[in-house]
Order: structure tokens, then sequence, then C-alpha cells
């Protein structure tokens, strides 16, 4: 199965995309962790891709799409992927159907999460990321159980350089601008499931893995209605 998450900052792709992951058993790939591993890590890629993401910018087109295709050509993607981040303009829309056609199938969905601005602000701003395992935190819908120290591994929380007010308010005027078109695009393809992101998460994820319930061939058929 492979499946494309679509949405706002702060509409849940990170989340959703790791629950799935688990639950669906494939590869998470995530555009935004790998750029932020290359900026940790001061790789060529990291060094030229930290004043985008810091400045909540997309990095340019040709870093990021060969990034995605290298890693879409690793063994652990053979049975399938779930994509958060990636498309993120309709160029690179066009470029993930071109490297996918070359593969046995092209067959994808895209969920669209479409949660409202008060809620991707309110989810944006009050998260808290552990700096060595990665495990994400709300200050408010998921507070870890100490302050600002991870439950797992004990490390400090941090906030991203991105989630701070002034970079999220770029952050959702770049989306706007240039992430949009592709929900269009991808519905003109019928790939398009749009979702309601607002509600909690688990009741997000209870809704995808009902719809992904349905056999691939029927979902196409009802897709529309859903
Ligand atoms: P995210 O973790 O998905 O919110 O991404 C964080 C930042 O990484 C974005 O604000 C961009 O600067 C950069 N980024 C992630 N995915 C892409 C992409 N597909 N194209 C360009 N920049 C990206």
């Amino acid at each position: 199965m492979k499946l494309v998450l679509l949405g706002a900052p702060g509409a849940g792709k990170g989340t959703q995309a790791k629950s799935l992951s688990k639950e669906l058993k494939l590869a998470h790939i995530s555009t935004g962790d790998l750029l932020r591993v290359a900026i940790k890590e001061n790789t060529p890629l990291g060094q030229e891709a930290k004043k985008y993401v810091e400045s909540g910018e997309l990095v340019p087109d040709h870093l990021v799409t060969k990034m995605v295709i290298e890693r879409l050509s690793r063994e652990d993607v053979s049975e399938g992927f779930i994509l958060d981040g990636f498309p993120r303009n309709r160029q690179q829309a066009v470029e993930l159907d071109d490297f996918l056609s070359t593969k046995s199938t092209c067959n994808y969905f895209a969920f669209y999460l479409d949660a409202s601005e008060k809620t991707l602000i309110k989810r944006l701003s009050g998260r808290r990321i552990c700096g060595m395992c990665q495990a994400v935190y709300h200050l408010v819908n998921f507070p870890p159980k100490e302050d600002m120290v991870c439950d797992h591994c004990q490390s400090e929380l941090y906030q991203r350089p991105d989630d701070k007010e002034e970079t999220i308010k770029n952050r959702l005027a770049v989306y706007n601008r240039q992430t949009a078109p592709v929900v269009e695009y991808y519905s003109k393809q019928n790939r398009l499931i749009h979702l309601k992101a607002d509600a909690e998460a688990s009741l997000v994820l209870d809704e995808m893995l009902k719809i992904l319930a349905t056999p691939f061939t029927l979902l196409k058929e009802q897709k529309k209605k859903v």
C-alpha cells in the first residue's frame, strides 16, 4: 500500500503517519525528519537546507526530490510507504508520479488532513520534541510527566525553531501558496481522500483505518462519497 499524507503544518501528518506505519507495517518517510537529521549531522544537504527549514520556506525541489527518490529506492519500501511532507508543491507531485510510473504500480491514495487554522496554530505552538528519541509532546494535549523531560528516554524536550510564532505564520502562508494546489492535483487524479482533522489523533486514525480496510478497487469507486 502506498499513501501520501497531505495537510498544513500541524494537521497531524507526522502523528498519523507514525501510527499508520506501526499499524500497517509500512515505511514512514517524513521529509521534515530527513532534513532535520541532515541539518543535525551537518551534511552538505543539511548545510544547504538549514536556512530554508528554519525560516519556514520550502527547501529547493531538486534537493528534496533527490532525497525522496533515494529513500524510495531502498528495500524496506518494497511493501509500500507512507509519505509525510512530500509532495509540497505541484512540481514535486509530478516528479513523484514520474518516479512511481517507472515502478510496477502507480496506485496510491492521498489523504488530505484538513484542520482549521485555530487548531493548526494551537498544535504547532504547543508542540515540544525530544532531542534524543524525537518523541512528540504537546504542552496542553499531551504533556510529558515531568516538565520538558521525555517520558521515554529522560532527555530534554525542545521547541522546533520553526514552531515559533513568527515562523508558524510564514509556514502557513507557504502552505496556502504552494502546497494547497497539490490537493487539487490529487483530486483531479481521483486519488484524494478528504478528512476533517480537528478531532483528537486517535479518532482521526480510526477513521483512516476504517477507510483503508475497504478493498482498493472498491475504495476507488466509493471514494467520492468519503
Ligand atoms: P515538516 O516537518 O514536514 O513540517 O517540515 C519542516 C520543514 O522542512 C518545512 O517547513 C520545509 O522547510 C522543509 N520541508 C519538508 N518537506 C519538504 C518538501 N517536500 N519540500 C521542501 N521543503 C520541505
